[in-house]
């Protein structure tokens, strides 16, 4: 087997690897523009959404906010509404926040100093400095680790080690395409589970090809269970809606909503009710906890909100839902 350590090994390696980016790449909108905006776009929408989820989302936020200027001109409000779907709202903040501090000068160029910019992390830098401005610099997310810890048989690879051997292994003669060959490799062909190597263009390079699924070791992620209860205050032409707080949700609206044990009880007395009908169960997961969710609701005289007027979350959406099938006392 060639060793990806010999330098004509690895310039094979990088041939092999960007004639099949060339011929199988993805067709995807972010690929057929230059604009260093909307290549940023398309990398934070990317960071926690699956491709083909983000391709809608992409396609409606770049309609609404095409350029800088327009995103920091909106409202932090209406540029939530645009996200709404794509869950991880702390992104779309950063993003505006983004737009705000370089409106006026336009992006810096490089992933250094991208880096110190609102929801930029090492990875979303190096992204769009290297497609965007051509800066000889290795991407490394979760794609890379998986192809490079497979590459090597590595079962635990370190952040020094995959940013060392990424940094070796870059074409610097086109990093934007080198990096998204990779990433597309990973996400096309070395996948986490039944990984195709017989359709690989890196097989006879890979160590880890006999037993791919071994390398990296996965990491076990424990997700809490939380039962909370939310509260629908149905009036004249809406609901009451609360501007939520929190990193998770911050700047969304949604319904009355409470975790724990006594969140009934919290919800009836902070809308002095004496009672509400239970409506139905939702269940919502995020990243770090799944929740739950014993929905209940009243009639309610005061003010309400038209929930098709705020940025409601994928939670609040579902309770939404709920309430309409529902009819609500
Ligand atoms: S041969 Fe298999 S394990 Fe190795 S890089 Fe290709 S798909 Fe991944």
């Amino acid at each position: 087997m060639p060793d990806l350590d010999d330098r004509d090994a690895l310039s094979t390696f990088r041939r092999d690897l960007a004639t099949w980016f060339r011929q199988h790449r993805r067709d995807l909108s972010w690929r057929r523009v230059r604009d260093p905006y909307a290549i940023l776009v398309s990398e934070i929408l990317l960071q926690q959404t699956r491709v083909e989820q983000a391709q809608g989302y992409y396609a409606r936020f770049m309609a609404a906010f095409p350029d800088l200027a327009t995103l920091a001109r909106a409202s932090e409000e209406d540029v939530l509404k645009v996200w709404a779907g794509a869950g991880y709202y702390r992104r779309a903040r950063n993003l505006h926040q983004l737009a705000r501090a370089v409106a006026e000068t336009g992006l810096p160029t490089t992933a250094a100093e991208l880096e110190d910019l609102p929801g930029i992390g090492p990875y979303t830098a190096a992204a769009v400095a290297s497609i965007a401005f051509g800066e000889p610099v290795a991407a490394v997310d979760g794609n890379v680790r998986r192809v490079l810890a497979r590459l090597f048989a590595v079962e635990a690879p370190n952040a020094r080690w995959l940013r060392e051997t990424a940094e070796r292994f870059l074409d610097r003669a086109d990093p934007g395409a080198w990096n998204q060959a990779v990433m597309e490799l990973g996400s096309l062909v070395c996948t986490p589970k039944n990984p195709t190597c017989a359709a690989c263009p890196a097989a006879r390079f890979c160590r880890g090809k006999g037993d791919p699924e071994r390398y990296p070791v996965r990491r076990v992620r424990r997700q809490m269970v939380v039962s909370a209860c939310a509260l629908v205050l149905k009036g004249g032409g809406g609901y009451v809606l609360e501007r939520r707080d929190g990193r998770a949700l911050g700047g969304l609206w949604g319904f009355p909503l409470e975790e724990g044990p006594s969140a009934l009880e919290v919800l009836l007395s902070r809308y002095r009710l004496a009672s509400a009908r239970p409506l139905g169960t939702v269940e919502h997961a995020f990243t770090h906890k799944k929740l739950t969710i014993e929905v209940y609701a009243a009639s309610w005289p005061g003010p309400v909100d038209d929930p098709g007027s705020r940025p409601l979350s994928v939670l609040d959406r579902k309770i939404l839902a709920l309430a309409s099938v529902s009819p609500v006392p």
